[in-house]
């Protein structure tokens, strides 16, 4: 497997490094492995949650008048989360890793060509046999009062209301959050997703003191540390 190495007779201070060398890469190459059988025995049961950026090329979702996009931030988001989750070892799969959507060419009418896009991630769920799905927005409102974190569920899913609540409950431990409870919504994708499935709208970029908020990388972190824990939580992970 590795690579042969010629070693000329003469230099025999160099072959002695060499030798050194081969024997560390056996010593990492052994404690690597053990590592990773160590992991593996601790995930009997492995969990795969979808993370999904809400909308995304063509639908740029809520916009404001200084001209953020919600789909900019859902999308730092949802990678801030996946990393975060990866070394749990729950398996992340995101909907999107860029500024795209799944509307096929040639789809007419904005009914239609959002439902296209929401139809291709839950099949992307399906497909995957997602355990868990957890779609991220945020909110916005006319007069930008109302701020703060709130996460959907469809009230046909006890699972999808179980998860979240422990999401919400994470959210409103971020500092300067106010106290939402989960509520049940009936929007379309947590609807047609067969697993349990919610909305985390992060906050509302309609309000300018979160909407500043929303854009720095250590309130960022703080949210995706929220959603996160909330997940490993709802897959009974430390
Ligand atoms: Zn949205």
């Amino acid at each position: 497997m590795r690579t042969p190495v010629i070693i000329t007779g003469r230099n025999t201070k160099g072959m002695a490094v060499l030798i050194i060398l081969m024997l560390m890469s056996g010593l990492v190459f052994s404690v690597l492995w053990q590592g990773s059988t160590a992991v593996v025995s601790h995930m009997n049961i492995r969990h795969i949650i979808v993370i999904d950026a809400g909308h995304g090329g063509y639908d740029p979702g809520a916009i404001t008048s200084q001209g953020l996009y919600e789909k900019e931030i859902n999308l730092q988001m949802a990678k801030r989360v996946g990393e975060l989750l990866k070394p749990s070892g729950i398996e992340v799969i995101l909907t999107r890793d860029e500024d795209i959507d799944y509307v096929p060419d040639g789809t007419r009418g904005r009914q239609t060509k959002k439902q296209a896009d929401l139809n291709y991630r839950i099949s992307l769920a399906k497909q995957a046999n997602a355990d868990a799905f957890v779609s991220l927005h945020l909110n916005a409102t006319v007069g930008g009062l109302n701020s703060g974190a709130e996460t959907f569920y469809h009230n046909q899913s006890a699972e999808g209301k179980r998860l979240a609540e422990i999401i919400q409950e994470e959210l409103v431990k971020v500092p300067g959050m106010n106290r939402r409870i989960a509520k049940p919504g009936d929007f379309y994708i947590i609807k047609n997703t067969p697993m349990p499935a919610v909305i985390v709208e992060l906050g509302y970029i309609s309000n300018s003191k979160e909407r500043a908020k929303l854009q720095q990388a250590w309130y960022q972190d703080q949210l995706a540390h929220s959603v996160a824990k909330g997940i490993a939580r709802y897959f009974e992970m430390p």
